[in-house]
């Protein structure tokens, strides 16, 4: 039986297609944080891309038509999740001039016309209703302005849109972008025929998307190490009071169905043994170190303590493959970053293959110093913890295959 990760690496990239005077379309994702002030904050996912699109240029595309979501707007325009915020980082990273395209299906003829080889960015595609509906209509009339379609989205490509997934049932050639090829690679060594033990360190405050996805992952892994707003529902699972803790109080059950599988395939579980708890987020007067079950009333839990930062680094220490999503508590606020910290530093510290993966959590890698001694940082976070699962994330699925 082939793998989901060998059926993704089994798909056509790039470099096996010609794009001499072809119109490209790459689906990239451009979805950066930004500040209040619509400052990039972290352009990595934009860096991310870079080869994908000097590729084509290097290689004479007709020209370049970049497609990509930002934000999560509700299928119309709203100023602040306009791509304009992004085109001219873009031109610095690309030392390129890039066309912004406020309707593709206007601009088909511009796009067309290969006199010189250019470069377009086209609005967020997230404010076409037909996108995160997968409408087969809006995905033809994306297919109508290229020849051939590259997916380098990798941190959409768990998403089953009309740019990461429909598209491709409409063009000729489909094929993945050096990107996500480099993503396939580094999740190949990891879990095609990995060095046990293999620990997930899962946290973050998208428990939600994530708690579901934690119970079929139990095959692939031996340790589960969870922490920050994400071990407070399993803590309250295990009927702690957590108080004004993020917690999830819906997802008590599936929690108890995650411990449960964990039981069952004879996965060693970490829950945080103290939590570090404040009087308020915003204005924290009152912060201390107490032990998980003690978290006081009108306090919330936000980040790990350090006998579970000793805890969990123990259990890493002892790993031979490590894979992180999801930062250990509300690294944001200087006060509440330590146990993410110090566990990205046991991280990096391991002798282990390390991926870590998720915007938040590579951001607090990088705010920690760290980043030079992760194995890989992916651009993915809920699509690294859907190819533990065992899928084949739908962003490969239609592309091309090598015969
Ligand atoms: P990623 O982007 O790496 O996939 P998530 O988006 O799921 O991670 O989670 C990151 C967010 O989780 C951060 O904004 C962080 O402040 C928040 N967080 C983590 N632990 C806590 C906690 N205990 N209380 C409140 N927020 C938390
Ligand atoms: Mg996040």
């Amino acid at each position: 039986m082939t793998s989901n990760i060998a059926f993704m690496g089994g798909v056509k990239s790039l470099k096996d297609v010609d794009v001499t005077g072809k119109r490209v379309l790459i689906r990239v994702d451009f979805n950066v944080p930004m500040d209040a002030h619509f400052n990039i904050s972290d352009d990595r996912r934009i860096r991310a891309a870079l080869p994908t699109i000097n590729y084509c240029i290097d290689h004479n595309a007709c020209s370049i038509t970049l497609v990509t979501h930002l934000g999560r707007p509700k299928g119309e325009y709203e100023a602040r999740y306009s791509l304009r915020h992004i085109q001219k980082r873009l031109e610095r990273l690309l030392q390129k001039r890039v066309e912004f395209i406020e309707d593709f299906e206007a601009s088909k003829e511009e796009i067309a016309a290969c006199s010189l080889e250019r470069v377009f960015l086209l609005e967020n595609i997230r404010f076409h209703k037909g996108e995160k509906a997968n409408d087969p209509e809006f995905a033809r009339k994306l297919a109508g302005i290229c020849d051939i379609y590259v997916n380098d989205a990798f941190g959409t490509s768990h998403r089953k849109h009309a740019s990461t997934y429909g598209v491709a049932e409409y063009v000729g050639t489909s094929v993945a972008g050096f990107l996500m090829m480099r993503e396939i690679e580094a999740f190949a060594k990891a879990l095609e025929n990995p060095i046990r033990p293999i620990a997930l360190v899962v946290g973050g405050a998208k428990v939600s998307t994530k708690i579901t996805l934690l119970g079929s992952v139990m095959p692939k892994i031996d340790k589960l190490i969870i922490g920050g707003a994400m071990s407070n529902t399993f803590l309250y699972a295990l009927g702690y009071e957590m108080h004004a803790s993020l917690f999830e109080a819906e997802f008590v059950e599936t929690a108890r169905e995650v411990l449960d599988a964990a039981r069952r395939h004879g996965v060693k579980v970490y829950l945080p043994v103290d939590v570090v708890i404040t009087d308020s987020v915003e204005k924290p007067v009152d912060v201390k170190v107490v032990p998980a079950q003690d978290v006081m009333e009108g306090f919330s839990a936000v980040d790990i303590g350090p006998a579970t930062v000793k805890l969990f680094s123990e259990a890493i220490e002892l790993s031979n493959t490590i894979i992180w999503n999801g930062p250990m508590g509300l690294y944001e606020v200087d006060r509440f970053a330590k146990g993410t910290y110090k566990l990205a530093t046991a991280i990096a510290d391991s002798y282990a293959y390390t991926i870590v993966g998720g915007g938040d959590t590579a951001d607090a890698v990088e705010r920690a110093g760290e980043q030079e001694h992760f194995s890989f940082i992916s651009t993915g976070g809920g699509a690294s913890l859907e190819l533990l699962e065992g899928k084949v994330l739908p962003g490969f699925e239609r592309l091309d295959r090598r015969a």
